[in-house]
């Protein structure tokens, strides 16, 4: 027998290693996850899962890097970001190619959550301004008191997969400018844009050791909430993980943001313009594949509008191609097939519960592989509150219909539920729009505005069951929370302020 050696060599899956001290890091541990071209359903590399051992040693690079950068110039903070901000701006194509190839979202999404990630660069960029502290001059002859803001040290972050560029840029640009130094732990599901990131980061003059990745799954996540060294956690993920993240991390003793789930509901009153309003409808339900912590999933539409609505809606819906991002597509697949399929299983859950599948996204035709993610855009009427397609964040390209006969009605809805991440409001009455966003419980309002995303300048976080802990992400908050404040009383030493005295200081 004649054993003949083949053509093309057999070449390995890529392995995403961790970054550390600005170079690829192995690690120790031979854990390994599958990360998919959603598009395909292919593996198309695996990420390293980190043990605790591999988040010490990067931990510890991200300490022994902080005093030197907490202790570099404001001037030289603001270089290094100036020059990340143009690197990442000229070179965001690289960028929303990765996204796309590990999401799936289409390119045209994928460019508009750089974007939105790259405000929170550009607000960085202006920082100085924000962490500058007070001064008072003579609280009592001769002493001064003022106040400074400082770095916490090394502070955490973990992403979700929904946003593996955009989620972190709300952290770790606000983070490093202050001077802290960042260990990232993104979704081990999209994780190479995390990698690039930081690479860009590198080629900017960022010096070794300030922004480091560590990849893994809730090994890793464990041993970062219980580091002595690290000072803070920022988290944005499901519900669940985030009040556990809360708990953890706070019982050890650190700060904490961690933002949860959504169930986002757009409130369309009948004076409302059915034509944006459907028009918004269908951008904010199937964009990103529904796959948004701000995408609208149910609609509270107050009589007589509903039919009309739906007409235009649907109308909408069989205008979207789905299919790879890369084609010019309206939509992509879903992250991964356990997910699709969980999502596709409400359709049935939907019908045994008595709504009416409007539109049903399975066997939609698509521009792509037959073995990717897919599910095709679904729509639902008349939805129980008590059914699990109300209750349950569904995280796909699912949009609900609940008919109600007021506002007060849909306004008692959306504020019973225990999400209040986004919420929306459709009309033209302008009392109407003031008294819902004085009314309702949800922390971030749109008023014809469908995914109400603040501006980098105001700050990011909903209430309820979708944030734990006091902050909110980025703009002033995001300082306050990567800062802390201390206070300086001083007197510069003058013989007359001589003289034993036991009372509690007073001013003189
Ligand atoms: P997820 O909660 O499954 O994972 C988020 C992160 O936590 C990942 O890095 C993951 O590795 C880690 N993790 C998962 N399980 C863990 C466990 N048991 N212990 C410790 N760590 C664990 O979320 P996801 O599926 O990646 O993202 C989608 C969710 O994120 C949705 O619920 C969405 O609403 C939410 N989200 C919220 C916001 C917001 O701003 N509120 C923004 C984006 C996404």
């Amino acid at each position: 027998m004649t054993v003949t050696t083949p053509a093309t060599p057999i070449t390995a899956t890529p392995t995403i290693p961790h970054w550390r001290g600005n170079t690829p890091f192995a690690g120790t541990s031979t854990r390994t996850a599958p990360v998919y071209n959603p598009a395909t359903g292919a593996v198309a590399k695996l990420v390293t899962l980190a043990s605790a051992a591999d988040v010490d040693t990067v931990v510890a690079a991200a300490l022994a890097a902080f005093p030197g950068w907490r202790d570099s110039s404001q001037a030289k903070r603001q270089a290094v970001m100036f020059a990340f901000r143009e690197l990442l701006n000229a070179r965001k194509g690289e960028l929303a190619d990765i996204l796309t190839a590990e999401h799936g979202k289409v390119t045209a999404d994928a460019l508009g959550e750089i974007a939105r990630g790259l405000e929170v660069v550009e607000f960085a960029l202006g920082m100085p301004h924000l962490t500058k502290g007070d001064y008072s001059e003579n609280v009592s002859t001769g002493v001064d008191v003022y106040t400074l803001r400082q770095p916490l040290g090394v502070v955490g972050i973990i992403s979700p997969f929904n946003f593996p560029a955009m989620v972190p840029l709300w952290f770790f640009p606000v983070a490093i400018a202050a001077g802290n130094t960042v260990v990232l732990k993104p979704s081990e599901k999209d994780p190479s844009a995390a990698n690039w990131m930081a690479a860009l980061f590198a080629e900017a003059g960022l010096p070794d050791g300030v922004f480091n990745v560590v990849h893994g799954d809730k090994e890793a996540v464990d041993a970062l909430l219980v580091h002595p060294d690290v000072q803070s956690i920022s988290f944005v993920g499901s519900t669940p993980i985030a009040k556990y993240i809360y708990e953890t991390a706070a019982g050890h003793g650190k700060r904490v943001q961690a933002l949860g789930g959504a169930k986002n509901h757009m409130l369309v009153l009948p004076d409302a313009d059915l034509d944006l309003a459907a028009d918004a409808a269908v951008n904010a339900g199937f964009g990103s594949a529904g796959e948004r912590c701000m995408a609208i999933s149910v609609i509270v539409a107050v009589e007589p509008v509903t039919d009309d609505l739906i007409t235009k809606i649907t109308e909408r819906m069989s205008g979207l191609r789905v299919g790879d991002g890369l084609r010019g597509c309206d939509m992509g697949p879903l992250i991964t097939e356990a997910h699709r399929d969980k999502v596709a299983g409400y359709i049935d859950v939907a019908a045994a519960d008595g709504a009416e599948v409007v539109v049903d996204g399975r066997g939609v035709e698509v521009d792509g592989e037959a073995s990717g993610f897919w599910l095709g855009p679904t729509l639902f009427d008349k939805v129980t509150v008590d059914s699990a397609v109300y209750i349950d964040e569904i995280f796909g390209p699912v949009l609900s219909i609940v008919r109600v006969d007021s506002y007060a009605e849909g306004l008692a809805l959306i504020n019973r539920s225990r999400y209040g991440n986004g919420t929306a409001i459709f009309t033209n009455d302008g009392g109407a729009a003031r008294r819902f966003q004085n009314e309702v419980q949800v922390g971030m309002v749109g008023i014809n505005v469908p995914i109400p995303v603040p501006v980098a300048y105001h700050s990011f976080g909903g209430w309820k069951d979708s944030l734990f802990g006091a902050s909110k992400a980025y703009g002033p908050a995001g300082v306050d929370f990567f800062t802390r404040e201390k206070a300086v009383t001083s007197r510069w030493l003058d013989p007359s302020h001589g003289g034993i005295n036991l009372g509690f200081p007073q001013h003189d």
